[in-house]
């Protein structure tokens, strides 16, 4: 058995707390490996790792911490593949749909490289006579990742690449489930030329979540995950006085007008709605058709495609969705198929029946493919995140009570529209409560130069990942009055000074 563990001052560090617990490969169902679960003592010794890098990297050049950068960038390029192989073995998406998300992070690397053009400052001249004010945006830190299994390269990557090239230091807390892509991203770091400490990272569960909420050196806090855990982070983390973005989960709903083009809008499910097998924040999860009528033909076009679905490891050729990450998740999502049912919505495509015959893989976590008709309001299986290859139908008679149905959810990470009527697209796109919204795109993540986020309970704090918003969350505005001698004397000033 091998153990996953940390990464501290750039070397590979053992675990000393003698807590540890097993990371499985989905796709089979067993496990050779452990993570490391660090007591509070070893992350606060990590993070006093992190306080002793930050001076030197926050006055480090921003072009030189951005060369770095780039370097790291390009040596993703070239082993994508490898990082792609460790989240699958790990996680259970497909090959194809890893590589897909070391892509999605590396964007933000790339735009991280940008960093000595977006943290250029704004100069105002002869503000008052002979005086000229400027800002700048300085770093905060050391500041804190804790990041969701469903992605374990791509967000660490919508963090760490813009908190350090802006100037802080990072300590990454990975989900406990698939934590070896972590380690490997932090060993080529190293390898483009961080500086010791600068990046490091820490395995573990709630015991060191807490100890990294709790330490005062940790100036900032990103969290992806579940909402109660991302509503318990911001609240516990915002009480010890540090800045706190967390996002949480969804129920993205998909509106499928009466003049959309019903195959684009069927193939562009099938995607959204069974690519990662359901685990993706912006998965979508329930179809809205508008009229009785295209939900009957919609149904129709989704159901052979759903039974075709090519399910298997992430090394079968052609495989279109891989298992789930845990039994506990496999049990969970086959629970709120069987809730479905006994609440009266009519299971059309039943994945609790596939069974995974490839040899070797009998007990991976694989669920087939389910579709749900007649799902109202009131269901379980309406109301709660599913996160899994689960798509609910809830027909609708009007544009009006689709997009009411939208805002009625407690979540608002992502939503789409599938319509031809440049007026409906343009309404949905401006009145709808959500925070991502696709036109005819079912699955709308912001590019890197965007920013990430949703609404309502998909998000606690007030900056999304990545892009601008990134930049302001991780720095933060000195803004300086300047006068330089030129002779003129003035008598001290008592009243509040105006400049003109
Ligand atoms: P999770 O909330 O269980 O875990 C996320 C992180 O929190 C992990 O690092 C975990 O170790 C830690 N954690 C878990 N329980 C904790 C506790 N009691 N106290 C402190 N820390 C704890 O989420 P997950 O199952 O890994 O990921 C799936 C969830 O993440 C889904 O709800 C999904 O929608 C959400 N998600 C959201 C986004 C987004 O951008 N909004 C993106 C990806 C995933």
């Amino acid at each position: 058995m091998t153990e996953i563990a940390h990464f501290i001052n750039n070397a590979h560090v053992a675990s000393t707390s003698g807590r540890s617990q097993p990371v499985f490969n989905p796709a089979t169902g067993e496990s050779d490996k452990t993570v490391a679960l660090a007591t509070t003592d070893e992350v606060n010794a990590v993070v006093a790792a992190a306080k002793a890098a930050w001076p030197e990297w926050s006055k480090t050049p921003p072009l030189r911490r951005a060369r770095i950068l780039d370097k790291f960038k390009n040596i993703l390029w070239e082993r994508a593949e490898d990082l792609a192989r460790a989240i699958s073995v790990e996680h259970g998406k497909t090959h194809d749909d890893a590589l897909g998300e070391v892509t999605r992070g590396l964007e933000v690397v790339e735009f991280a490289v940008g960093a000595p053009h977006f943290l250029k400052g704004e100069f105002s001249e002869n503000v008052g006579t002979g005086v000229d004010s400027f800002n700048i945006r300085q770093a905060l830190g050391v500041v804190a990742g804790i990041t969701p299994f469903n992605f374990p390269a791509m967000v660490p990557m919508w963090m760490f690449p813009i908190a350090l090239v802006t100037g802080n230091t990072f300590v990454l807390k990975p989900s406990e489930r698939d934590p070896s892509a972590s380690l490997l991203m932090a060993d080529w770091l190293k390898e483009a030329g961080l500086p010791d400490g600068v990046f490091n990272v820490v395995q573990g569960d709630k015991e060191a979540v807490d100890a990294l909420l709790h330490n005062p050196d940790v100036k900032a806090v990103s969290f992806v995950g579940s909402t109660p855990i991302a509503k318990y982070i911001y609240e516990t983390g915002t009480a010890n006085g540090k800045r706190v973005q967390a996002l949480g989960g969804a129920k993205n709903h998909m509106i499928i007008m009466p003049d959309a083009d019903l195959d684009m809008a069927a193939s562009a499910l099938m995607g959204a709605a069974f690519g990662s097998a359901g685990e993706r924040c912006m998965a979508i999860s329930v179809a809205v058709p508008v009229t009785d009528a295209v939900a009957d033909a919609l149904i129709e076009k989704l159901v052979p495609q759903i039974e075709a679905l090519k399910i298997g490891p992430s090394t079968m050729k052609g495989a279109e969705m891989g298992p789930v990450v845990t039994k506990q998740a496999q049990e969970k999502i086959l629970g709120y198929i069987d809730s479905g049912e006994q609440d009266g919505a009519k299971i059309v495509v039943d994945g609790r029946t596939f069974k995974q015959d490839k040899q070797g893989y009998e007990n991976g976590y694989f669920v087939g493919g389910t579709l749900i008709d007649n799902v109202t309001t009131d269901m379980k299986i309406w109301k709660e995140e599913i996160f899994g290859p689960v798509l609910s139908v809830v027909r609708r008679n009007s544009y009006d009570d689709a997009v009411a149905l939208i805002d009625q959810c407690e979540y608002a990470n992502g939503t789409a529209i599938f319509t031809r009527d440049g007026d409906t697209a343009r309404a949905f796109a401006q009145d709808i409560e959500v925070g991502m919204v696709g036109i005819n795109v079912p699955i709308p993540v912001p590019m890197a130069f965007h920013s990430f986020g949703g609404w309502k309970a998909s998000i606690f704090g007030d900056h999304h990942m990545h892009g601008m918003e990134g930049v302001r969350f991780y720095t933060r505005i000195k803004t300086t009055t300047q006068r330089w001698p030129t002779g003129q004397r003035t008598d001290a000033e008592f009243t509040m000074p105006t400049l003109g």
